[in-house]
């Protein structure tokens, strides 16, 4: 261990990672990301800048569907952060797939499913982002609305890109809620990439954030010790754009994850 030790803080200071500069005084935790892909496990830049803001060490969570694989980093990790990307095979929650619905990736469902489930189970905090928050919610008895603008036609806001510009629309945060304690409650903005959300939500979450269409924009879970944040809009990609505001959000995982 006395010789790991250099080791670990020179790959740390490498790497850039704030966090692990600080690995004399005080360990930073270890937070798992679970992996994007169909021929590679990736995650994208802006996951573990975030994460190496918030004062945590960033490791990927490759594709996996063997549960005892999947055991095995959740037992060395300190938290996890699920990410964003295609949709969720309907037959999870017992719907037959619209035309409207998107790709879909068969592995990346067995494994987020098994991995929302686990992380809860296993009383680790866990932050879900876009595809991740739809994957805690049908992995906990949720369904999802497969495609907004065939199924909400009357919404009239932009939750997918469908110009050149980033698209932000309002969004109203509850105020009794861990996420408004963790920025603000009422109107605020947030930007916005898909076009499936949580249609049912799964027992035990509370809904912390919607929309003016009613679309679920964040959802929370705190029972004893589960400790589950879940958003639709993204983050880290607001924080590598220079915006702030939601950095709260893995500072909270970081913060959750030393417990
Ligand atoms: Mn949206």
């Amino acid at each position: 261990m006395r010789r790991l030790v250099p080791i670990l803080i020179s790959i740390a200071v490498l790497c850039g990672c704030s966090a692990a500069r600080h690995a004399r005084s005080a360990p930073a935790p270890l937070i798992g990301i679970s992996a994007a892909g169909t021929d590679a496990s990736r995650v994208g830049q802006a996951y573990i800048d975030a994460v190496c803001a918030a004062g945590g060490v960033p490791v990927i969570i490759p594709i996996l569907t063997d549960s005892l694989a999947v055991a095995a980093i959740l037992d060395k990790v300190d938290g996890v952060v699920m990410i964003g990307g295609e949709d969720i095979d309907p037959d999870f929650y017992g719907e037959a797939a619209l035309p409207e619905m998107g790709e879909i990736n068969a592995r990346r469902d067995t494994f987020d499913l098994m991995l929302a489930r686990m992380t809860v189970r296993s009383r680790k905090p866990l932050l879900g982002i876009c595809r991740g928050l739809q994957a805690v919610n049908v992995a906990f008895g949720g369904s999802l609305w497969q495609d907004i603008p065939s199924q909400i036609p009357d919404s009239p806001i932009c939750h997918r890109v469908n110009g050149p510009e980033s698209p932000f629309h309002d969004v109203y945060i509850k105020e009794v809620s861990r996420l408004a304690e963790l920025t603000a409650s009422g109107l605020t903005s947030v930007n916005s990439y898909h076009h499936q959300a949580a249609k049912d939500v799964a027992k035990g979450f509370v809904v912390s954030a919607t929309a003016a269409d009613g679309v679920v924009e964040a959802m929370e879970r705190f029972e004893g010790k589960e400790r589950v944040l879940c958003v639709q809009f993204h983050p880290e990609k607001m924080f590598a754009e220079g915006d702030r505001r939601f950095l709260p959000l893995f500072e909270w995982l970081i913060a959750e994850s030393r417990k």
